[in-house]
């Protein structure tokens, strides 16, 4: 049987712990974390608080090693909402799986996009050889390409928030809020799709700690909190993420270019210098009701953008 074990230690000790698994360190990059690492079969995550949770067969066992477990209060009524989703289940990548994933919250110019995609286990092998896998690894053609030829084989759900509807509802929705109402709806919405066929698990490319996921969506009307899973680089675990990332990028790049044609401007990808340059022009053309269109306001950019504007 999996254990999972959480202790609260000091800096220090994670910092030995640190050198302790230095030979096992994962190259997992996981908000909030110290390091992630592998001993035997037991996952250890140390967290910037001083959180560690062990994970797998010898996870009480070599908690013990470094402290005590937290007291039985905070790790059971933590443990009971987060130790299912945590851990992936034997054999994940095969399995019947729902998996979401969001593009453009990083950049300055353009919408934000979720896509759900289902994979039917009979599906994985199919897509893995057409190439579908993460979205980074691929070029903007072969995105546009793939995306065209996943749409025609699997369900999917996909949800475009426009720059301009971004800047009415930021006020009131942090960007973490935005995605996790956005992931959550979609997935709703495709589980309606696809009823009474349900998959064997929901994968979230993870963008905010599943407490803080948990604590948005209950906000939430339709709230999807069964077989969720959440991890970073979701598309290494499953296809479906990687299907979905690969949707949620084409619709991406499909806005920029609209914004670009209507604009008549070369928008760009991304929150750097060459953003805030092209909100001047723009700026120039049509003030901030013309931006507001086109961009998320609330990025450093604007401000740097009205300083170049007024040069
Ligand atoms: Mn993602």
């Amino acid at each position: 049987m999996s254990q999972t074990q959480v202790i609260k230690v000091s800096k220090d000790t994670i910092k030995k712990m640190k050198s302790f698994y230095e030979r096992s360190l994962l190259n997992k990059q996981i908000p909030y974390t110290e390091f992630v690492a592998k001993s035997g079969t037991t996952t250890i995550t140390a967290y910037t608080s001083g959180k560690v949770v062990f994970q797998g067969l010898e996870a009480e066992k070599i908690a013990a090693k470094w402290g005590a477990p937290s007291s039985n209060k905070t790790a059971s009524t933590s443990k009971a909402k987060t130790t299912t989703s945590t851990a992936l289940p034997d054999n994940f990548s095969q399995l019947s799986v729902l998996g979401s994933d969001e593009v453009g919250n990083g950049s300055y110019f353009g919408p934000v996009t979720v896509c759900a995609a289902y994979v039917e286990k009979t599906m994985v092998a199919k897509l893995k050889a057409l190439g579908v896998r993460d979205s980074k690894e691929l070029t903007d053609p072969q995105i546009r390409q793939l995306a065209a030829v996943i749409k025609e084989l699997i369900p999917f759900r996909l949800l475009i928030v426009e720059p301009e509807k971004y800047n009415q509802i930021q006020p009131k929705y942090n960007a973490v809020h935005m995605k996790v109402a956005l992931h959550n709806q979609a997935i709703h919405l495709l589980l309606d799709d696809i009823a009474p066929v349900k998959p064997e698990a929901i994968l979230i490319d993870q963008f905010t700690p599943e407490s803080n996921y948990k604590k948005y969506v209950r906000s939430e009307k339709n709230q999807v909190r069964e077989k969720l899973y959440f991890i970073t680089k979701g598309e290494q675990y499953h296809v479906a993420v990687a299907a979905a990332s690969i949707i949620s990028r084409a619709a991406f790049l499909d806005e920029l270019e609209k914004e670009s044609q209507e604009l008549g401007l070369k928008v760009p990808s991304g929150a750097g210098s060459t953003a805030d340059q092209i909100a001047a022009k723009v700026l120039k053309k049509g003030g901030i009701d013309l931006l507001s269109k086109y961009a998320k306001l609330h990025f450093a950019n604007t401000e740097k953008a009205k300083k170049i504007a007024a040069k």
